[in-house]
């Protein structure tokens, strides 16, 4: 009847698997101290480089001068202030919705969205390879809950055959930890021809995609027809925290009243809302960002191609590096970090098995001399990691 945790985390440890939190002693940036040492990082997710951005600071400070520190309160009591309201307004506008609500992060916007749209009788259908919230938020929705294979719109199309109830069909825009796109044009197809709605967290989307920053939905033109529920977070691009559920008046108005993720908990600090506000406004305008990742973006993959990485299809921020087995990628993880780099190792369940990797990430922040950097101690590393290419 008693917990022997000691010998879950020794089990954890033999299989690699252990988890420890690097403690950040810096700014949010590519030049970061991590555990008293100098490193250049390629694993945040501030994708414009804005989490650290004078201007957002700036907004921030004078969003708590004016409207204090705390929400006080949830959103139905007395916690939706003004500046809540304002950036639901432009994230409306941004998202070509007529309205979007605002949720305290990502995981709380897609277990709230989920769970008030589905339940017993139901039925919602998600890729395999979705976010960790997603999934979590399938199962507690007490729906008929199926898994459709990664991007794949015949899978899902056999799986909408058998569904019942009310159907909802949930895939991240860009997938976290692979960098590539959902095929969004053919699973709203497959979902608009059941009836069903389709429902897109793009959380690493929002900011690097879309000519203004308006993510998957913008880069293949979809409307709100074909993306009925559209889910953005805040702490990506955006570079502060928080998230939010685009689409309709009824849909909105239904999350507010059934959604528990929105209704049970205090609303994020105004002045959050006041900085993201700002945030917003250079993610839209300052298109030198997105081109300069670009850029960054295509470099890294010329240079990791001629050293011989296994890179993923993906020609977003997320350039992850296929490794295979979770000792081998900690231990290139290890030898970057001796020289000076940070760049994760993600293992399973985060990732299926077998299937461990270097999620490299790009920033607009980064400059091409520090890309470069990376790619001449990748070289370097990998040689000594495997020796012998047969
Ligand atoms: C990060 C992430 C979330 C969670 O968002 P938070 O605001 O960090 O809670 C949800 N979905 C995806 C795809 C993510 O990458």
């Amino acid at each position: 009847m008693s917990f022997d945790l000691n010998a879950r985390l020794a089990v954890r440890r033999a299989e690699n698997l252990y988890r420890q939190r690097p403690l950040l002693e810096s700014p949010q940036g590519p030049q970061v101290v991590v555990d008293g040492k100098p490193l250049l990082a390629f694993c945040n997710n501030d994708y414009l480089g804005l989490a650290n951005h004078p201007q957002v600071i700036e907004a921030w400070q004078i969003g708590a001068s004016r409207w204090g520190v705390g929400g006080g309160a949830s959103h139905l009591v007395i916690g939706h202030s003004t500046p809540h309201h304002a950036l639901e307004e432009a994230l409306a506008e941004f998202t070509g919705r007529p309205r979007a609500l605002l949720f305290s992060n990502g995981y709380m916007a897609n277990m709230g969205a989920v769970t008030a749209l589905v339940g017993q009788g139901d039925t919602v259908l998600e890729d395999r390879l979705n976010h960790a919230s997603l999934l979590d938020a399938g199962l507690l929705s007490g729906a008929r809950f199926n898994r459709y294979l990664h991007n794949d719109a015949s899978s899902l199309a056999k799986r909408l055959e058998k569904a019942s109830g009310s159907t909802l069909v949930v895939t991240d825009g860009v997938f976290s930890m692979d960098g590539d796109l959902a095929d969004l044009p053919a699973l709203a197809r497959e979902t608009k021809a059941k009836g069903a709605w389709l429902m897109v967290d793009d959380a690493h989307g929002f900011g690097p995609l879309g000519a203004n920053g308006g993510g998957i939905s913008e880069h293949f033109g979809l409307s709100a027809d074909d993306v009925p529920v559209l889910v953005g977070t805040l702490g990506k691009a955006f570079g502060t925290s928080g998230a939010f559920v685009a689409g309709s008046e009824e849909l909105i108005e239904s999350l507010i009243q059934f959604a528990r993720p929105y209704i049970y908990t205090t609303s994020q600090p105004p002045a959050l809302a006041c900085a993201t506000l700002k945030s917003l406004e250079l993610l839209r305008t300052e298109h030198w960002r997105r081109e300069h990742l670009n850029n960054l973006i295509a470099q890294f993959r010329r240079g990791a191609e001629q050293i011989g990485l296994q890179l993923m299809d993906s020609f977003t921020p997320i350039q992850p590096i296929m490794i295979g087995d979770s000792g081998r990628a900690i231990r290139l993880s290890q030898r970057l970090r001796e020289r000076g780099l940070l760049v994760t190792a993600i293992r399973p369940p985060t990732v299926p098995a077998g299937s461990a990797r270097l999620r490299v990430t790009l920033s607009a922040a980064h400059t091409e001399a520090q890309v470069q950097l990376l790619l001449t101690a990748l070289d370097d590393c990998w040689r000594t990691l495997e020796p012998a290419h047969a």
